[in-house]
C-alpha cells in the first residue's frame, strides 16, 4: 500500500512493527513502537533505571531485526561485558498458532539482564556523575552476539565487539563489518509517569537498510527516472531524511507509523507492507523444567531442596514453579 495521506485518528499505534520500502530506491526499513509489551518485560524485573533502559533498547532492536524470521524461527541477541551489567539477553520467537496459542502469527519477545557482583554499587556511583550512562560505562569491554535459528540446520551466529555509545551503534557496526551492509538505526526508550502516578515504559525505533543494487527486491524499477528522481532515491539523501526523526516521533503512540513515514519520505514516495504484532511471550513451561530436573542426579536434586521443595524461577519471565 502506498502511503499518501496522514492518519490523524487518535488511536494508539503500539506493539507493532511496520515494514516499509522507498519508491524507486534499493532502500527498505522498519518502524517499531512498543507500549504494554516492553512495559510487561521490564516490570517483571526490578533493575536499576539505566539497566532497564539498556534492556529496553535491546528488546526494541530485537523487534526491529526479527521481521524476516521464518515460522518458529528464533533471533537471539546476547551481550557480555566486563562492567556493571555483565550479561544481557533478548530473543524474538516468530510463533505460529499451534505452538503458542496466539490467534494470529505473532512475534514474542522476552529478555533479562545480569549484574556483576558489585554491579549495583557501580551503577549507584555512575548515577552521581551522569544521568544517562553510555553502553561502555554500563557494560565495559565485551561483545555482542546475534544468533539466528531458523529451525532448519545449524543456527547462524555473528559476533562484534561492544563498540560505540549505544547498542544500536554496536548493531550498526555488526551490519557494516560482518554483513557489508549499510544500516541506520535510531531508538528511543523512555519511562513515563502517567496521570495516575504509575510509571510505564515505552519504546520506539526505526531502521533503514540499503539493499544490494543488483536485485534482491521484487519490484519493477522504471528506466525513465529523471536525475531529480535519482537524487531522491539515493541512500545518502534518504539517510539525511532518516536522521531528522525525533525521539518524540518514535515514542508518540498516536502518530501512526505510516504518518511518521509520510513525514520523512513523502517527497520520494514510501510504501508499507502489513504490520506485524509484537507480544511478550516466554517459552518456559512446567513440563520443560520437569524434564530437566528428571535428568539430574538424585544428590543434586537433594541439594537443591529448601524446606523439602525445589523452587525454580525462570530468569526471563520471573515465574516460579515449585516441585515437591
Ligand atoms: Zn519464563
Amino acid at each position: 500500500m502506498k502511503v499518501n495521506n496522514i492518519d490523524i485518528e487518535l488511536i494508539s499505534y503500539e506493539n507493532i512493527v511496520q515494514p516499509f520500502f522507498l519508491n524507486h530506491a534499493p532502500v527498505r526499513g522498519r518502524v517499531v513502537r512498543m507500549g504494554a509489551v516492553i512495559d510487561d518485560v521490564l516490570q517483571r524485573h526490578a533493575y536499576p533505571l539505566p539497566v532497564s533502559r539498556l534492556l529496553g533498547e535491546m528488546l526494541t532492536l530485537t523487534a526491529l531485526l526479527s521481521t524476516n524470521l521464518p515460522e518458529n524461527g528464533i533471533l537471539t541477541l546476547q551481550a557480555k561485558g566486563s562492567g556493571a551489567v555483565s550479561f544481557l539477553v533478548t530473543d524474538a520467537n516468530n510463533c505460529v498458532v499451534e505452538n503458542c496459542g496466539a490467534e494470529n502469527k505473532t512475534t514474542n519477545l522476552r529478555g533479562y539482564a545480569n549484574l556483576a557482583e558489585d554491579g549495583l554499587q557501580q551503577i549507584k556511583k555512575l548515577k552521581e556523575t551522569t544521568k544517562k550512562p553510555s553502553l561502555k560505562q554500563l557494560m565495559g569491554e565485551g561483545y555482542l552476539a546475534i544468533t539466528l535459528d531458523t529451525g532448519l540446520g545449524d543456527p547462524y551466529q555473528g559476533i562484534v565487539p561492544l563498540e560505540g555509545d549505544s547498542l544500536s551503534q554496536a548493531v550498526q557496526n555488526y551490519f557494516v563489518n560482518s554483513q557489508q551492509m549499510d544500516v541506520l538505526i535510531q531508538l528511543a526508550v523512555r519511562r513515563n509517569t502517567n496521570n495516575d502516578g504509575k510509571k510505564t515504559w515505552k519504546s520506539g525505533g526505526i531502521m533503514l537498510e540499503r539493499m544490494p543494487e543488483d536485485g534482491g527486491i521484487q519490484r519493477v524499477i522504471p528506466t525513465n527516472i529523471t536525475p531529480e528522481d535519482a537524487a531522491l532515491s539515493s541512500w545518502e539523501y534518504n539517510s539525511l531524511l532518516f536522521k531528522t526523526t525525533t525521539n518524540d516521533e518514535l515514542l508518540d503512540p498516536h502518530l501512526s507509523p505510516s504518518a511518521l513515514l509520510y513525514r520523512l519520505f513523502n517527497e520520494g514516495g514510501v510504501w508499507i507492507n502489513d504490520q506485524l504484532p509484537v507480544n511478550f511471550g516466554c517459552r518456559c513451561s512446567r513440563d520443560k523444567i520437569d524434564s530437566i530436573l528428571s535428568g539430574m542426579a538424585a544428590q543434586d536434586l537433594e541439594d537443591m531442596k529448601v524446606d523439602g521443595k525445589i523452587t525454580v524461577t525462570c530468569q526471563f519471565c520471573n515465574n516460579t514453579e515449585e516441585f515437591s
